[in-house]
Order: structure tokens, then sequence, then C-alpha cells
């Protein structure tokens, strides 16, 4: 088994619009040496390392508590930097980057012999994004390198979109974590793959699939939801995933009043019940013994939102958490699938009342 990474934690506070030279330059360094930095992203919170040192890229599985055959997303400046990572890079890729950069959309491509073969799980294959965030984008500079990151918590944990949920995943294992207040977004990147003849959705994510379909109309999606990664064909697809220590229960079903008496239910025959929802449904739980976490206004903020809540209800001591899956449009469709691998896949299908 590998070592955990050991480290001395500094933190640094950024300004996230326009972030100070100082702690930059000085996770850059860190960067170039070799070691690991925490930085946020308009997506989740990162953990990065130089993306050409495979020792480094080794840190980030050490620290996270990483399988091996999960890989890792390069992060870059600008496109100049996508020649240096893969090759051949198709047209599209430059369109879909022109559209969606920098953004949450990150794109395979086949990579160049440079790339370690640990940061990409031994494929021939590459992850590539350009956050929309500028304290990452003056970190990628200050390094001058690219820079491999996943989300900067534990293996299977829920996503940090504080500094805070960094430090009480990786505390003593990230050199610098660099502060920059919570991720506008709250979910992870889609991933799009364009190494076979059919651009693929390999997880969906910040951009929706009908943005994407504006500029790539034939892309396919097709959910994995695996219990075993051995025989994933795009690997980190495994089924448990972002899990909080409670058990999700996800509630599926369009009768809304079917549903929320079915989740009244479940929190009537069971102790210790949080749940989570839209802020103009929390009153329909008012009656009830559940710590009930509101997700904000839309899905937009529930997207902003999901992780912390999992988290938070973690904190507030509950076993059991029940969610209403969401309608798969729009950011729905990434909501839903987080939530599905946070119950590591238990739905409970809601039949309408007739
Ligand atoms: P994370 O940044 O923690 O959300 O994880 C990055 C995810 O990107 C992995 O779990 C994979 O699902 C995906 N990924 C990274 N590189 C590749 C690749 N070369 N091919 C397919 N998927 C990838
Ligand atoms: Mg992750």
């Amino acid at each position: 088994m590998r070592e955990p990474y050991r480290t001395t934690t500094v933190y640094f506070q950024v300004d996230p619009q326009v972030p100070e030279p100082r702690p930059i330059e000085l996770a850059g360094d860190a960067i170039r040496a070799g070691g690991l930095v925490a930085f946020p992203t308009e997506t989740v919170y990162g953990l990065g390392a130089n993306a050409l040192d495979e020792t480094a890229v080794e840190k980030i599985f050490r620290a996270k508590g990483r399988p091996a055959n999960d890989p890792l997303i390069v992060h870059i400046a600008d496109v100049s930097q996508l020649p240096g990572l893969a090759v051949p890079v198709p047209e599209i890729a430059y369109r879909l980057f022109q559209r969606f950069a920098p953004g949450a959309l990150t794109l395979v491509l086949n990579k160049r012999e440079a790339v370690p073969a640990n940061l990409t799980a031994g494929m021939d294959t590459v992850a590539v994004r350009i956050p929309d965030h500028a304290v990452a984008l003056a970190l990628i500079k200050a390094a001058g390198r690219p820079i491999a990151a996943p989300s900067a918590n534990r293996f299977s944990r829920p996503s940090p979109t504080t500094a805070r949920h960094v430090a009480a995943d990786l505390e003593g294992r990230v050199d610098i974590i660099l502060d920059g207040g919570p991720t506008a977004i709250g979910l992870e990147s889609t991933i799009l793959s364009l190494v076979r003849e059919t651009p693929q959705v390999l997880r969906p994510g910040g951009v929706s699939l009908e943005e994407l379909r504006a500029i790539v109309p034939d892309l396919t999606y097709q959910p994995q939801y695996l219990t075993d990664d051995a025989a994933a064909p795009s690997p980190g697809s495994m089924l448990k995933h972002y899990s909080p220590r409670a058990t999700v229960i996800l509630f599926r079903g369009d009768d809304d009043l079917a549903v929320w008496a079915a989740m009244k239910a479940f929190a009537d025959d069971h102790d210790h019940v949080g749940l989570m929802t839209l802020e103009q449904d929390v009153s329909r739980f008012a009656d009830l013994d559940v710590k009930v976490e509101s997700l904000g206004a839309d899905l937009d903020a529930a997207a902003t939102r999901l992780f912390a809540a999992l988290r938070s209800l973690d904190s507030r001591g509950v076993k059991w958490i029940l969610a209403r899956a969401p309608d798969t449009t729009g950011v729905g469709l990434a909501i839903g699938d987080r939530l599905l691998r946070a119950a590591e896949g238990v739905v409970i299908d809601v039949k309408p009342v007739v």
C-alpha cells in the first residue's frame, strides 16, 4: 500500500477576483518544487500538482487515498498549452473551448508522451480543462506548467466547495491551501471525450448537454453506475462517490404530493433523519422531527449547495439523508447524477396516487 502524503499545511487567504501576488507566487513555487496546492476553481476546490512530474502526481493519489485507476484532469490557462499535452488536437476541441473556456467543460483527447502514465491511469488519453477562476488561472501561470487537479477531498467523500471542506479532508496532506471563498458552480465539470468517432459525455456537470449539443449535435451520453470499477470503459465512474457518513435515500417520481408523502412517511418511521430540499418546500416538513437543509431557490442554487449540504447534515449527526431526484434537464442531470452516487444507487420510485 502507498503511504499517505504527509506535510505541514500552510493557509493563505486570497481575493477570488484579484488574487494577491505573494501567495500565488509561493503556491507556484510549491507546484514547481513538486508539492501539492489546493485552490479554488468555479466548480469545486482542486488538489493541484505539476502535471508533467510523475512523483508530484503520485502525491495527489497518496493525499486523497485515490485508487490508481482513476485518472486526473489537467488544468491549463489557455489553449496554447493544449498541444503540449494532446496530439492531435482536433478542430472541434478548439471550437468547444472557444465557446466554453474558461469554464466547466473538460475534454478528453489523445495524450502526448510527456504526460505521465500515473496521471492518466495508464490510458493513452488525457482530460484537459481551462478553469474560470482568477486564482486557478493565476496559479497555473505562476507555476508555468499545466496543473493536474482532481477535487480536493478524500476519495469517495463529497467534493469540497469551501477551503474548510478541503482542510477537513486534507489537513497535513497538502502543502498550501489557497482560500478564495466558496465556489460558484459547486458541481464538477462536464467531461466530453473526443477520442472516438462520436463525441461522448462521460460525466454530466457544470455545462449542460443542451448547451453542448448546440456545437456537437451528435454527442452521446450513456450513464454508467458501476459497483465494480474493473470493467469501466470510463474510469472513475464508480457508483459509490460523494458519500457522506449518513445513508442517502433518493426519492424519484413525477407526482409531487406522492413524493412528499413518501419522504414524510420515511421520516416518521426512522430516527435521526436529515433532508435536503429547495427553499420553497422546506415548510412542508415543519411538523416533522427532521433536520432540514435548504438547497436554495432553484437548481443552480442547489448545485452550489449540494455537497456542502451533505457535509452539513453529517456534522448535524443524522443517520439518514433524504433527497428528491430533480428533472434531468439542464443542471438537473448533473445534480441527479451526484445524488444517485451519494445514495450509492438507493432510489425509491414513488408511484403516482390515482
Ligand atoms: P475529479 O477531478 O476528482 O472529479 O476526477 C476526474 C475525473 O475525470 C475522473 O474520475 C474520470 O472520471 C475523469 N477522467 C480523467 N481523465 C480521463 C480520461 N483520460 N478519460 C476518461 N475520463 C477521465
Ligand atoms: Mg472527485
